[in-house]
């Protein structure tokens, strides 16, 4: 049985006053619900703020990215170590609004992938197709190329224990949730593509839907059998609304 997952991504938003607030009413409001996992994932400058603040509750802490490097002359880049130093366990790889915008390529996101998992992080990978993808109706070949990145390098034992977060881009930000149908059959699918490989890590691997994850539509996704939990965006910056996805997935 996989326990449920909630991970906030609060991307580039926050600062210290407003941080502490919602760090505080995260602690009021979720750590009593002892039966989901919770993550929150922070920009680089509050892990610290994080830690200060989580260290000695259920909710666990990580960053949005991580340098491929363990160490080095790479001006602006974070190593995993560095991640650890400020207690983080969690790291998102490859979210599609980093692979866009600063031209990740699937090969460079493999070895951040290893990368965290060598230093002790459990990396977050995020895959997911475009619109245009879905619509074209290749959108598990996307995702399966996306996987076998990582497989082709690795194996695919390394999805032992790992998390992986079932993106749609177009429902990222946009209101527009897939269906709890359509997620299911991107999870089953991708549980089973690691399953014809390696079965034990398919069954420990977690796997969560994000994109426009709300309160509302919560527990119609998190009942589906493959969906063990999810990447959550801006109602991760709201209390009230994070809690109500949490108390979903109890
Ligand atoms: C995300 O960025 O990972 C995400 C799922 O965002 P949102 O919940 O805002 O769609």
């Amino acid at each position: 049985m996989r326990q449920k997952l909630i991970i906030a991504n609060w991307k580039m938003h926050g600062n210290l006053a407003r941080n502490k607030k919602l760090l505080e009413a995260y602690v009021e409001k979720l750590t009593p619900l002892n039966s989901v996992n919770i993550v929150v994932c922070v920009p680089y400058p509050y892990l610290a703020q994080a830690q200060a603040m989580l260290q000695n509750t259920d909710i666990a802490w990580g960053a949005q990215n991580l340098s491929k490097d363990a160490e080095g002359a790479f001006t602006g880049e974070v190593s995993a170590a560095m991640l650890k130093d400020f207690g983080a366990s969690y790291v998102i790889i490859g979210h599609s609004e980093r692979a866009t915008a600063y031209c990740e390529s699937d090969e460079n996101i493999a070895i951040k992938f290893k990368q965290a998992q060598t230093q002790g992080l459990t990396p977050i990978l995020c895959v997911g197709e475009t619109l245009i993808e879905r619509e074209a109706g290749v959108m598990q070949m996307v995702v399966a190329k996306q996987l076998d990145a990582i497989i082709n390098l690795f194996g695919a034992a390394v999805f032992a224990n790992a998390v992986i977060s079932y993106e749609p881009i177009w429902a990222i930000g946009t209101g527009l949730a897939a269906s709890a149908e359509q997620a299911q059959s991107m999870h089953k699918f991708i549980r089973n593509r690691i399953a014809s490989l390696d079965e034990v890590a398919a069954a420990s691997l977690k796997i969560l839907y994000g994109g426009s994850v709300n309160p509302q539509n919560a527990v119609q996704l998190l009942v589906m059998q493959d969906i063990d939990g999810g990447l959550i965006g801006k109602c991760s910056l709201n209390a009230q609304e994070f809690e109500g996805i949490c108390r979903a997935a109890t």
